[in-house]
This record gives C-alpha cells, sequence and structure tokens, in this order.
C-alpha cells in the first residue's frame, strides 16, 4: 500500500489544501495498516483542511520499528565520515528549502512567517550542519594500563531511538533528535505530533534522498496510540520525548518499566527578573523576546512570570505595554505579521480560560488585554498579548504553564526574596536575568534552579549549547555534541591483553 510521496515542488498552500500524505517507513510512502487518516486543519483559518495523514497504530509502529532495526547494522557500521556526508548534504538540502519549509510550519503550526517560522527553518539547517560537522567527534579513550595492555572504550550508538516531537516548533525540536541520533549511528521511528505533521514529512522527505531505507522513519498518529506503543516497543532501545509535563511522566513510566533509557524535554514557567538598573527599551524588547509573545507564547522557554523591581515596576510596564500594543496580531503567511494564531481550538479555550480566571479576580490588574488587538476578520484561533499586572506567585496563573500569549507580572523588592520566588516552581527549565551589574546577576544566574540562565538577553538556543531542564522540566540534555554523546550513544569499554602468552598484571577486583 503505497502512497505517493509529499509534492516536492514549491506549491502554493491552496495547491496542498485536500492532499493526502503518506508516512515514511522503510524506505516508502505508506497508509496506515488499517487505513484510518486523520485530517490536519489550520490554526489560522479555521475549518480549513490542509490535507490528511495516515493514523498510525501500533501495527504501524512495530512495522517502523522493524524497519529500523533492519538498517541498523548497516549505518551503525559506516564510518562516521560516511554519515557526516549524508548529513551535510541533507543541510544543504534543507537551506536550499528553507523558504518552502518556513511557509509550510507556518501554515502547519500558525506561527508566524517572519518573526517564527524563518528563522525555525534556518535552525534546523543549522542543526543538521552541526551534528554532520560532529559526527567524527564520536570517540573513545584508551587507559594508560601499563606494558601490554590495551584498555580502551568505544561509543556505539544506543540503537533504535523512538523520537515523539510536539507542535509549537516542530522543525527545531525534530533538529534537536534527528541529526544528533544519526550522526552517532542510531537509527529512528520519529513520531510527528498530530496537531503539525506536515513539515516533519516534507522533511523526511528531504532526507530520504540521502539516506538508507529503514535509517529514519517517520510515523504521523495520536499520543495515546502511536507515541503509546513506540515509548512500550520493545524493539526501541531510547525514547526522546519532547513534550507536556504530564505526558512526559507517563513516557518516562512506561520505558522505565522496560529500563529503557529516556531524555525529557518538558514544560517551564520561566522567570524574567528585571533589576531596577535595567529600565529601558533594549530590556523591554528582551524581556519580550524572552516571553516568546511572537509565537503566541507557545513556547516552552517562555520567560512567562515576569518579576519587576517596585522602583522601576510602573515605568517598565508602560513601557512594555506600549511596545506589545505594537505587535501585529495576523495571518502567518502575511510579512507584516508579528503573531500568528495559536494552533487549535483546545488550546485556545484553554489560554482563554487562564485569561477569564484572571479578568475575574479582583485583586489583579489587566494592564494588556489581547483580545482587543485581533483585527476583524480574522477567523483563526487568535489571541494578542495579555499581561496581569500586581500578581502573586502562589496563583495558578504564575504556577501553571499557560502555553499561551499570557505573562504575569509580580513585584519584588529584595534580591533573596526574589530568587526565592523565581525557584518556587516545579519547572526548571529557563530563566531571564536584566542586571547591569554583572557580579549581582551571576550571583543570580548561579543560584536559579534551572537548565538555561541568559543574562541581558532573551533569544533562542545557541546550537552548540547542551540544553535541557532540572525538576519537572526534564531529565537529560540535546542540542550540542555533549548532549548526542549522553543522550545518542553508550560507553563500551574493552580491555586487551595484547600478548596473550605472557602474566598477567595485577588489577583490581571485580564487583
Ligand atoms: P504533549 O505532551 O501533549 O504531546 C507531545 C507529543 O507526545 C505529541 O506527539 C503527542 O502525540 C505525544 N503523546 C501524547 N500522549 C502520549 C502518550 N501517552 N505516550 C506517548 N506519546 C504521547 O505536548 P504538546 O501539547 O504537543 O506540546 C506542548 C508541550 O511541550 C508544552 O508543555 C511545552 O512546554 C512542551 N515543550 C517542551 C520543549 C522543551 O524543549 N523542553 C520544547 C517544546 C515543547
Amino acid at each position: 500500500m503505497s502512497v505517493d510521496a509529499p509534492p516536492t515542488s514549491q506549491a502554493t498552500p491552496g495547491d496542498r489544501t485536500g492532499r493526502d500524505w503518506g508516512m515514511y517507513i522503510g524506505g516508502e510512502w505508506v497508509e496506515a495498516l488499517d487505513g484510518r487518516w486523520t485530517d490536519v486543519t489550520s490554526p489560522s483559518r479555521r475549518g480549513t483542511v490542509l490535507g490528511r495523514v495516515p493514523r498510525a497504530d501500533a501495527p504501524d509502529v512495530d512495522r517502523a520499528v522493524r524497519a529500523a532495526r533492519a538498517a541498523l547494522p548497516g549505518w551503525a557500521a559506516l564510518p562516521a565520515t560516511a554519515r557526516q556526508k549524508a548529513l551535510l548534504a541533507i543541510a544543504d538540502d534543507l537551506y536550499a528549502h528553507a523558504e518552502e519549509l518556513a511557509r509550510l510550519t507556518a501554515q502547519d503550526t500558525g506561527n508566524a512567517l517572519r518573526t517564527q517560522a524563518r528563522p525555525e527553518s534556518q535552525t534546523l539547517a543549522h542543526l543538521f550542519r552541526y551534528f554532520g560537522g560532529v559526527a567524527t567527534e564520536v570517540k573513545g579513550v584508551v587507559l594508560p594500563a601499563g606494558e601490554g595492555q590495551l584498555q580502551y572504550s568505544v561509543r556505539q550508538p544506543v540503537g533504535v531511538v523512538g523520537a515523539i516531537l510536539p507542535w509549537n516548533s516542530p522543525l527545531m525540536i525534530a533538529g534537536m533528535k534527528i541529526p544528533a541520533a544519526l550522526a552517532a549511528g542510531n537509527t529512528m521511528v520519529v513520531k510527528a505530533a498530530e496537531d503539525a505533521p506536515l513539515t516533519i514529512l516534507r522533511l523526511a522527505e528531504l532526507c530520504a534522498a540521502h539516506l538508507p531505507p529503514g535509517v529514519l522513519n517517520v510515523l504521523t498518529g495520536f499520543g495515546e496510540d502511536c507515541g503509546a506503543a513506540i515509548t512500550a516497543h520493545p524493539g526501541v532501545d531510547k525514547v526522546s520525548f519532547t513534550g507536556s509535563t504530564e505526558v512526559g511522566r507517563i513516557v518516562g513510566g512506561v520505558a522505565g518499566q522496560r529500563l529503557a533509557p529516556v531524555s525529557l524535554e518538558l514544560g517551564g514557567k520561566s522567570p524574567s527578573i528585571v533589576w531596577p538598573d535595567s529600565c529601558d527599551d533594549a530590556t523591554v524588547e528582551g524581556v519580550l523576546t524572552a516571553m516568546r509573545f511572537t509565537r503566541q507564547g507557545q513556547s516552552c522557554t517562555a520567560g512567562s512570570r515576569l518579576f519587576l523591581h517596585e522602583d522601576v515596576y510602573d515605568e517598565f510596564l508602560d513601557r512594555a505595554v506600549a511596545r506589545l500594543q505594537q505587535m501585529v496580531v495576523g495571518d502567518p503567511l502575511d510579512e507584516a505579521t508579528d503573531m500568528g494564531a495559536l494552533i487549535n481550538q483546545d488550546q485556545f479555550d484553554r489560554v482563554t480560560g487562564y485569561v477569564a480566571e484572571g479578568r475575574a479576580r479582583d485583586d489583579v490588574s489587566v494592564a494588556l488585554d489581547g483580545s482587543g488587538q485581533v483585527p476583524s476578520g480574522l477567523d483563526g484561533f487568535y489571541l494578542g498579548p495579555t499581561v496581569f499586572s500586581r500578581a502573586d506567585n502562589s496563583w495558578r496563573l504564575a504556577r501553571e504553564e499557560i502555553f499561551g500569549p499570557v505573562m504575569v507580572v509580580i513585584p519584588w523588592r529584595d534580591d533573596e526574596e526574589v530568587l526565592a520566588m523565581a525557584n518556587d516552581s516545579h519547572y526548571g527549565l529557563a530563566a531571564f536575568v536584566w542586571c547591569n551589574d554583572l557580579g549581582r546577576a551571576l550571583t543570580a544566574a548561579h543560584r536559579i534552579e534551572s537548565g538555561w540562565v541568559q543574562v541581558n538577553q532573551g533569544g533562542g538556543q545557541m546550537v552548540g549549547q547542551s540544553y535541557g531542564g532540572v525538576k519537572e522540566s526534564g531529565i537529560g540534555r540535546e542540542f550540542s555534541l555533549e548532549g548526542m554523546l549522553e543522550s545518542f550513544t553508550q560507553i563500551k569499554q574493552i580491555n586487551v591483553k595484547v600478548n596473550p602468552g605472557t602474566a598477567t598484571q595485577k588489577r583490581t577486583a571485580t564487583p
């Protein structure tokens, strides 16, 4: 049951509407074995179907795992330079198709083309180039074991990696996992998020031209059947998951039962702390970037708890609100748009539920009501930037990940007090410190409980940095050479007596 590959032309959005996309298993484009399909709907044009994708279930997962296992020995045995060549060739194709991927992901996710989708498709290409570049760095060590001994370690692939992706920045998350796992000699079964699978299928197609069949398999389906089957499959040697803390807990539990290693990149409620010496426009811009307003706040690293020092509270907030009021909410494909649409009705209802809760409180003031910024005539899941002022760190609005363009602002006076509030969270993914006094800033950076702290800047991750969370924001690191070695290789130790006929040196006791 083969179906056509996704179209390769730089088709306009209209050309793709109604199109059936296949999944990629064992080098073929296939339907689900039970023939079920799912509509992929547009976040920015309510009711518009962008295409249909197969709804994979356990038998499809099994088929993909078998394909990945069959391809593993050949791929793992290649010299690293051969894998490097393939990944660098893919990177070249990704750069060449970056605009097409950006437009497709803008449609798929609702993220604005100019502010989000283009930078994301570039980052994807950078990640393939980076991991292609470091593919030859998967090295072992030799121990100084003495004459006649060769004791060395090799780093081997973990095996078949199951990767489960979210919808909020699918290309970038795919870029954290796919080239890193492949560079280290693993083969993969990747599950795209049900809400934004199209660019992942197009990515699979671009990769396919450079990889042997079965090395990369890409499935589309729902979490409870396809995702759960990947996590539980005994042929999946490692699960690399990015998504919510709630689902991460389930994935970690299921994989843990069969003692399969997992990496979990989960949610966040990151603090952004402004000291009184930083009440300036550059910091306002940085704070709003850190909040990821231009991704509608749908980012795990969003600095969604803004702590403003009382001395500058009103002035900073006024400047921030004035800047946010200039943001253009609109069609993701429009070059003028700063903020696109939320992903779907469920997410829209969830986020607006938090907003309603905030509005209903007597003790909070609404510094900016985002609903007023949505132009009439747009029929998608749009919501403008929303800011709640003089919030308390103990409120649900300040504790839970809203995953929408909603920021809570909390006043503070004392460094100890604000660091205690920043750390009073079950999350620990990112943090942003805004302070011209670098001694004070770095003291805070060291004391904040999170995997990533930025000082006086709020942009995205740097390719090559080890990225990941602490506390309930995750386990493990990705995005770097170290992360690749930690997440996608395992060490084997080999001890050799070089001259077998001679007396053996005394060694340490065996356990
Ligand atoms: P989600 O947890 O609902 O889904 C993520 C993926 O898991 C999807 O592919 C889904 O189909 C799958 N899934 C769902 N149930 C499953 C199950 N029982 N077993 C296996 N797989 C299952 O998350 P989402 O709504 O797609 O994404 C938003 C969340 O992701 C937010 O919480 C965000 O913070 C987090 N996120 C984290 C990072 C990070 O790097 N830490 C990056 C992006 C998103």
